[in-house]
């Protein structure tokens, strides 16, 4: 009896640790690339404005997500080696600065090492550190999307909007897979004043690629929009 009862509690505890590696070390089907329209963070943050007052205009990294199906925000903040910006070459460096630069504050290296923290770590079985950010930053150049939407004619305007398709038409025509936008809403503070059809308008904030679990081939995103389906969509 005794036997089995501490065989019993052997089971259970294997089981506990093995639930708290996975959990930890992080498991995931595949990865967002999230790519943000600049203009968008800096008209949402009203109270701490963006440090710099004439933001990008061209679609930059917010970051590279191992996401589940089940949960796509899952996982995060996952045990894994500590940001060092040493462990990125001094090339690497300057290249992500054009492609992840930190738009709302100016810190490059903190954004990165918050991303890392809390995105990064969970996949580090397949993608370390250097990996991680070098497979980002080719990412990001390997579709340029602020020339996709501009051959499109699909420019930042005051007044214009478009729908959700006319968005994501010429990106999937590009990359040949299905792309998912999210959306913000402007500040109540911003649209008092204006005509009920522009003051009822989101704005294009992220523009997502979805990428199979090794961060090799592009796959169609599934999940649900993140923008209202049925209303005009402002890029501005
Ligand atoms: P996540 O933490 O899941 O990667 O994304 C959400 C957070 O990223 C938000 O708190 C948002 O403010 C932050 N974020 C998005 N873009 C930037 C940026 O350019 N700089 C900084 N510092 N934070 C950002």
């Amino acid at each position: 009896m005794g036997m089995l009862k501490s065989s019993v509690a052997f089971l259970v505890l294997a089981f506990a640790f093995f639930f708290c590696y996975v959990m930890s070390s992080g498991s995931y089907d595949y990865f967002q690339f999230v790519q943000q329209w600049p203009p968008t963070n800096c008209r949402v943050r009203i109270k701490r404005p963006c440090s710099n007052p004439r933001p990008l205009q061209n679609f930059t990294i917010h970051g590279l997500w191992p996401s589940n199906y089940s949960n796509p925000t899952m996982p995060s903040n996952c045990a894994g080696s500590e940001f060092k910006e040493r462990k990125l070459s001094p090339k690497l460096r300057s290249k992500l600065k054009r492609s992840w630069p930190d738009v709302e504050s100016g810190n490059d290296p903190r954004f990165w090492e918050g991303e890392w923290s809390k995105h990064g770590k969970c996949s580090e079985q397949t993608l370390n550190q250097m990996q991680y950010f070098q497979r980002s930053h080719e990412m990001w150049q390997s579709f340029n999307i602020t020339e996709i939407l501009r051959n499109a004619s699909i420019v930042p305007h005051p007044t214009q909007t478009w729908t959700y398709s006319d968005i994501v038409s010429p990106i999937k025509a590009v990359t040949q897979t299905t792309p998912l936008l999210r959306c913000k809403f402007p500040p109540k503070s911003q649209t008092k004043s204006q005509p009920k059809s522009q003051a009822t308008s989101q704005l294009l904030h992220e523009v997502v690629l979805c990428y199979d679990y090794d961060a090799l081939r592009l796959i169609d995103c599934n999940r649900t929009a993140g923008c209202g389906n049925q209303q005009a969509i402002s890029f501005q």
